[in-house]
């Protein structure tokens, strides 16, 4: 497929912004789907789309202003629609030395002349007054300019940025490209037989459905057919995988020696659950079996599965053998680290942490342990996976929260060595059958009990007054609290300018405590030590972005704040919750919603009725609305772009009987009918993954 260097405006250097979304060439582009819609529409029903500050206008220009303050220069537009609707936009610059020479407001000058027509969306500058009339813009388009029709009026694309793009660049490529498959014919990469039997859109046209979708209907069917393509695809490559690849027996074996798993036991301060003792029990048997292991370990949050997996690396290291833990994020990993150090120091086993962050020298004293065998396990982020990491003896792989990354980076890690035993850990479970079908030979166990002495913890939704006097309270009594703001347009050096405000608020409400703040635009020093001073109570309260979400565990902390909770997904929502209620303290938490929709106030309520994760799960996907139409980013589970494993449960069948019927009649994909399918199969899974072998 051509790079997408090929799109007009697409240079060496917009290329390597793209790179940074995994987007290389003109198909990837095309399969990067919007994070969300918005309704522009003109007098849009707005289907439960849009959040309550966002503002769409379409009206004419009745006058403008120019204001210029001291440090600051305002230009105002007011505009009127056809009920007689006025709005009043503003747009600021700072006044910098020698700013006169040219007009910062030149082009808005332009564009909004008197009486032109002119589409705005923006938000609201007081998000608290319905009846507010004024905003701060964010897009806007003249009527009268023939690609307006890409950005507003009508249900608009928003994509899952990085830093130096934009949504509009995105639609203007996404139109490029969509033409561009479309002029040239693409044949569509289903199976013929496959789409004349399902009946689904053609591949184009879905395509541009999804991404400028001319009704909620359509995108649906769009998403379906997407949905399905993808299911198909990665049902396909494991299938010809598990023909290809007869699992051969290790060349390995474990014994049990006892002389770090029995002292281990000893010095953990507590007594495992019976739960972890039969999973413990079921994954030792595993390493001790002639076939390489590939477990499931699920466990609800705070279940205890950081300790099942530190026994099994210990049988590893038992017998001479590396182990490997790769978490999501560097918080995760340097705190797995800390967590290890303390456990295993009496018991002298080198473990090592390893990030991008991790400084040239050091790094290079890790890679050469590894590589020599002296380090004997190693905790880390996908930095673990890169070509230049070798080992000397890998023979188990952990991968913890496994929701969080790719096939291909899982795949990755599995390729470090011949052969490997492979556990992976996650807090959000698939149905078993599913899984069975999907991967043919994953075996699954279950945690199902918490450590005792853990009370359900007490969530309610409340307002921030209350909030900061629970804070109080808490804190007072000996307590820490953490305090999570949403990360604002995936962006996070937005997000972490946001915290940054915020968090200078709450030292003002809390000037008798120590706050500190958490963001993922923190160095990796910064991070750890904000990390390590909070878990040693040197600090009280801790102000962060979700970067928290996954893992962090401080059993003193028992108050979670939960800053407009609304824009959370119910999954994240829990895992956010299960950072408290970790020790023997009576724990809370808040959620502060700026919106009481009733769709928002019915999510907020599940996730105060329960803390059981998988009740959780279900109850979310049974509401999940309109506003979460390509939701697979909140349940988590794999890394489908269109399809949700679990609420499309049904195409995923279908996907895996026509996978079945396929490769029954063409193992090889030989059929120059299925060419399109096997040239796709190939770009997606061969390359990264190197599991399937057409040749
Ligand atoms: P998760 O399953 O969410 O990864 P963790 O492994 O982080 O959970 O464990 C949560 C907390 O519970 C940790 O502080 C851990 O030390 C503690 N813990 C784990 N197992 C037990 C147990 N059997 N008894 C008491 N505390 C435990
Ligand atoms: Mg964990």
């Amino acid at each position: 497929m051509s790079s997408l260097q090929y799109l007009k405006g697409i240079g060496p250097a917009k290329a390597k912004l793209f790179e940074r979304l995994e987007i290389f060439s003109v198909a990837d582009l095309l399969h990067y789907y919007p994070r969300t819609y918005q309704d522009r529409r003109e007098n849009a029903p707005n289907a439960g789309l849009n959040p309550p500050s966002l503002t769409v206008f379409k009206g004419r220009v009745l006058r403008v202003q120019n204001i210029p303050a001291r440090s600051v220069l305002i230009f105002k537009a007011f505009l009127v629609d056809e009920q007689n609707h006025q709005l009043e936009c503003t747009w600021f610059k700072k006044r910098t030395f020698g700013s006169f020479r040219f007009d910062p407001f030149g082009a808005l000058k332009k564009d909004f002349k008197m009486n032109a027509e002119i589409w705005v969306i923006g938000r609201k500058e007081n998000k608290n007054n319905f009846f507010d009339n004024k905003i701060t813009v964010e897009e806007y388009y003249s009527v009268s300019d023939p690609q307006a029709a890409w950005h507003a009026g009508r249900i608009t694309p928003i994509y899952g940025l990085t830093e130096g793009l934009t949504n509009k660049q995105f639609r203007q490529f996404m139109q490029q490209a969509l033409r561009e498959s479309e002029a040239k014919k693409e044949p569509d990469i289903l199976p013929p037989f496959l789409a004349e039997k399902r009946k689904f859109l053609g591949s184009n046209q879905a395509l541009r459905a999804v991404h400028f979708p001319n009704s909620l209907a359509e995108l649906e069917n769009a998403r379906s057919r997407l949905a399905y393509e993808e299911f198909l695809l990665l049902a396909t490559a494991w299938g010809i995988k598990r023909t290809q690849h007869k699992v051969a027996a290790k060349d390995y074996k474990y014994e049990i020696k006892k002389h770090l798993l029995t002292p281990f036991r000893q010095n953990l301060g507590f007594e495992f659950t019976n739960s972890q003792k039969k999973v413990i029990n079921e994954i030792l048997t595993d390493l001790q079996s002639a076939l390489p292991m590939n477990r499931l370990l699920q466990g609800d949050v705070g279940s205890g599965k950081t300790i099942v997996a530190l026994s099994a690396m210990l049988l590893a290291a038992e017998n001479g053998y590396q182990s490997a833990l790769m978490a999501p994020t560097e918080i995760l990993a340097e705190q797995h680290f800390l967590t290890f150090q303390k456990l295993l120091k009496k018991l002298k086993v080198p473990v090592a942490v390893l990030t991008s962050s991790t400084k040239t020298a050091e790094r290079k004293k890790i890679l050469a342990g590894l590589a020599d065998g002296s380090i004997s396990m190693v905790v880390g982020t996908h930095a673990l996976i890169q070509d230049d990491v070798k080992f000397n003896n890998l023979k188990l792989a952990v991968i913890d929260e496994q929701h969080r990354f790719g096939v291909k980076q899982r795949g990755k890690l599995k390729e470090k060595t011949a052969r490997l035993d492979l556990l992976t850990m996650t807090a959000t479970p698939i149905p078993r059958t599913l899984a069975l079908a999907f991967y043919g030979d994953l075996a699954v166990s279950t945690l199902t009990e918490l450590p005792p002495g853990r009370q359900p913890i007490k969530t309610r939704q409340a307002d921030e007054y209350q909030a900061h006097h629970l804070i109080e309270e808490e804190v007072k009594k000996g307590r820490q609290a953490y305090v999570v703001y949403p990360l604002i347009e995936e962006s996070e050096s937005i997000s972490a300018k946001a915290v940054t405000e915020e968090f200078e608020k709450l030292k003002k409400v809390f000037p008798q405590f120590k706050l500190t703040m958490l963001h993922g635009q923190m160095s990796r020093t910064e991070k750890e030590s904000v990390m390590k001073d909070f878990a040693s109570h040197k600090t009280d309260i801790l102000v962060a972005t979700p970067v928290i979400e996954v893992g962090i565990d401080v059993p003193n902390a028992t108050v979670m704040v939960i800053q407009n909770a609304e824009r959370f997904g119910l999954a994240s929502l829990h895992q956010l919750r299960g950072r408290v209620g970790r020790g023997e303290y009576e724990s809370h938490c808040i959620l502060v919603a700026e919106h009481k929709g009733s769709l928002a106030r019915e999510r907020l309520g599940i996730i105060c009725d329960t803390c059981d994760g998988f009740k959780i799960g279900e109850r979310d996907m049974q509401l999940r609305g309109p506003g979460e139409i390509l939701g697979t980013r909140q349940s988590g589970e794999l890394e489908f772009k269109a399809g949700d494993i679990l609420k499309d449960q049904n195409i995923l069948q279908w996907a895996i009987e026509d996978r079945d019927e396929l490769l029954t009649n063409d193992p090889l994909l030989q059929n120059p009918q299925h060419a399109a399918f096997k040239a796709r199969l190939l770009e997606l899974y061969q390359k990264n993954w190197h599991l399937i072998d057409l040749s």
